[in-house]
C-alpha cells in the first residue's frame, strides 16, 4: 500500500511541475524576455520535472522487476531453494534497501554486484 501511495506521490508532483513549466513558458511568452523571473521559474521547474519523471520511471522499473520477472526472464538461475545470479551464477544474493522513500529492497549478488530483482519493503 505505502508502495502504491509512493507511487502516486511521485506522479502527483511530475503533474504539479509539469503545469509550473506550461505556466512559466505562459509567462515568458505574455511578458517577454525582458521578465526575468520566467526563465529561472522555467529552469527550476524543468529540473523538478525532469527528477519527477525520473524517480517515477525508477518506481515503475522497481515494479516490474520484481522476483516473478526475474523467475520467468532467468529460468536456469532459479533453483527450489535459492536464487543465483543471472551473470556469473553466484548464489550468494544479498538484500539491501534503497531509501528515498521508494519502500523498496533491492536484491543483488555479492559476487559481481549485479542487481537481480527488486521488491516492497515490510514483506
Ligand atoms: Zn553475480
Amino acid at each position: 500500500m505505502r508502495y502504491i501511495i509512493a507511487r502516486l506521490v511521485s506522479f502527483a508532483f511530475a503533474m504539479a511541475s509539469f503545469f509550473y513549466v506550461v505556466t512559466g513558458l505562459w509567462r515568458w511568452w505574455l511578458y517577454g524576455f525582458y521578465d526575468h523571473s520566467a526563465p529561472v521559474m522555467l529552469l527550476i521547474a524543468g529540473v523538478f520535472f525532469c527528477g519527477n519523471c525520473w524517480h517515477y520511471l525508477r518506481m515503475t522499473k522497481y515494479q516490474t522487476q520484481n522476483y516473478d520477472w526475474y523467475r520467468s526472464n532467468h529460468p536456469d538461475s532459479i533453483y527450489r531453494d535459492s536464487v543465483a545470479c543471472c551473470t556469473c551464477g553466484a548464489r550468494r544474493i544479498h538484500v539491501r534497501a534503497l531509501f528515498n522513500h521508494t519502500y523498496t529492497r533491492e536484491h543483488f549478488c555479492t559476487q559481481c554486484g549485479k542487481t537481480l530483482y527488486y521488491s516492497p519493503e515490510g514483506r
